[in-house]
C-alpha cells in the first residue's frame, strides 16, 4: 500500500511537470476547476486530467492535459521561430 502511494505521488509529480505551462503563452499562472480525476495505476499512460484551466496572463482556456512542459514550450518557440524565419 505504501509503495502504491509512492508510485502515485511520483506519477503526479511528473504529470504536473509535463503539464505545467499554458500551451499558448507558456505562463504557469492559471485558474483551474478542481475535479478529481481518478488515476488507474494499471493504465497510467491513459491518464488525462481534464480540469478546465484558464491562463491568467493571456486568457487562453484549455484542459490541464493540454498544458505543456517547459521543454515542449522551448521546442515550440524554436519551431515557430523557424516557421516564420525570425532572427
Ligand atoms: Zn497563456
Amino acid at each position: 500500500m505504501k509503495m502504491e502511494n509512492n508510485e502515485y505521488d511520483l506519477f503526479m509529480l511528473n504529470y504536473n511537470e509535463q503539464h505545467k505551462l499554458c500551451p499558448n503563452c507558456g505562463s504557469v499562472k492559471h485558474t483551474t476547476s478542481l475535479l478529481n480525476e481518478v488515476l488507474d495505476m494499471d493504465n497510467k499512460h491513459e491518464y488525462e486530467d481534464l480540469n478546465k484551466c484558464e491562463c491568467v496572463d493571456c486568457g487562453h482556456v484549455h484542459t490541464r492535459h493540454d498544458r505543456i512542459s517547459k521543454k515542449s514550450f522551448a521546442n515550440l518557440k524554436i519551431k515557430i521561430k523557424k516557421m516564420f524565419n525570425f532572427k
